[in-house]
């Protein structure tokens, strides 16, 4: 079946817009997707229709919005192939759900353990393990990349020891684009007797997770990034694990039973997830993923794949392009920079001409060290762009370069 992309772009209303006088071109997918009017209208219809706090009323609204809440946690589970809804917990995003395993998961961790993270992370799989570091006195280790951004799995190996306990590592690098291969580097760190957990924010989107292929203890992702609305982020962790770890903040909904002297708490998931949750965006969520699945995550997949092929050839052709992410099998991402131009006047002068891209160091400064410069600019590619697109953002970089250099 053809992928119908102009089908699909009638279903996101911002893309009509224009930005400087000219079509918006949105190659900043990385960093949010743009949400389709399905999503928006389930919002809507959410405030509407059935607004009311989830998990403690007897009246009909309240059971409306706690049957759709959990109807995304049952979607949810069968989108990443999880055996059981008690292992998928809601979290404000990606950050939050890493920030609870390592303040939660953390807890049983000694001195002198290590863990092992990589070149390649966002500081949001890096700044709550230093913060673990400096309460805990644990070690944290790094895995290097190759020239061409792909992890360095020798280098990854001799790192593995009997002191490892966790692994904490990104699916696709939101810079470079590579896909690192997580279900060797989960393999390994089981074999080494250490628990994995993998950041999926960019993965997500653009292929087929699968949990239990992937054997992976914690998964983690966020809403935002997949057609969804934002706040709303999912950690998958296996019951074995969640069931051991002490819970991550206390409140409403995450207890059994207080006492002054003594408070037991819920089950799971709820023993993670205290306060009353962002129920709106939750059921919206809903939608996002089973727009996904009717379009088919493989079908966007190979869409993407065309048009990172299609502009990149396209972009070697600049003089002075310097493209950082090279790994066979990479994903759409796009980090580039032109000759000695800083990344920021190339990202002012694309939004002069109507397309957005990011710039800087994309949270993830300890890659931009290893890399030898300060930032870049990065475009990445979602389901609704199309080749056209590709061509005047080629066209409009080609312009930007005559003019920077
Ligand atoms: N990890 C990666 C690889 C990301 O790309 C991002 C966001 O850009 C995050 C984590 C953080 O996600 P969030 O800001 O949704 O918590």
């Amino acid at each position: 079946m053809e992928f119908d992309v102009e089908k699909y772009r009638e279903d996101y209303p911002i893309l009509s817009r224009t930005v400087a006088g000219r079509p918006l071109i949105y190659l900043d997918n990385a960093a949010s997707t743009q949400t389709p009017r399905q999503v928006v209208n389930a919002i809507t219809d959410m405030y509407e229709n059935h607004k009311a706090n989830v998990h403690r009323g007897v009246h009909t609204l309240s059971q409306e919005a706690t049957a759709m809440m959990e109807e995304t946690r049952r979607a949810t589970a069968r989108f990443i192939g999880a055996s059981s809804t008690e292992e998928i917990i809601f979290t404000r995003g990606t950050t939050e759900a890493i920030n609870l395993v390592a303040s939660s998961y953390g807890q049983l961790l000694s001195e002198g353990d290590e863990i092992i993270l990589s070149v390649m992370e966002h500081h949001a799989n890096i700044v709550p393990w230093q913060l673990l570091r400096d309460r805990r006195g644990i070690v944290i280790r790094v895995v290097p990349m190759l020239a061409d951004g792909s992890l360095d799995m020798d280098a990854y190996r001799s790192l593995l020891n009997e002191k490892t306990k966790v692994v904490a590592i990104t699916h696709v690098s939101n810079v470079l684009g590579t896909v690192n291969p997580v279900a060797e580097i989960i393999r390994l760190a089981h074999e080494a007797g250490a628990v994995a957990l993998i950041d999926g924010a960019q993965a997500i989107a653009h292929c087929r997770v699968d949990i239990s292929a992937l054997n992976a203890d914690f998964y983690v992702f966020s809403s935002h990034k997949m057609y969804g609305p934002t706040g709303i982020g999912v950690l998958y962790g296996r019951r074995s694990l969640l069931e051991k770890m002490p819970p991550y903040q206390g409140g409403g909904e995450m207890i059994s039973h207080v006492t002054f002297e003594h408070t037991t708490y819920a089950d799971l998931p709820f023993k993670f997830e205290a306060g009353t949750p962002d129920y709106v965006g939750i059921a919206a969520f809903h939608t996002a993923i089973s727009y996904m699945e009717e379009i088919g995550v493989e079908r966007i997949a190979a869409h993407e794949e065309d048009l990172l092929n299609y502009t990149q050839q396209q972009m070697l052709t600049i003089p002075g392009m310097r493209i950082f992410g090279t790994a066979p099998g990479k994903s759409a991402i796009i980090s580039f920079l032109i000759g000695n131009a800083h990344h920021y006047d190339t990202g002012l002068l694309l939004d002069k001409l109507g397309i957005a891209v990011r710039t800087g160091h994309h949270c993830a400064q300890p890659l931009m060290h290893a890399l030898g410069i300060e930032g870049t600019v990065r475009c990445a590619m979602a389901l609704y762009n199309t080749r056209q697109e590709c061509d005047r953002f080629v066209e409009s970089l080609r312009r930007v370069a005559a003019m920077l250099q």
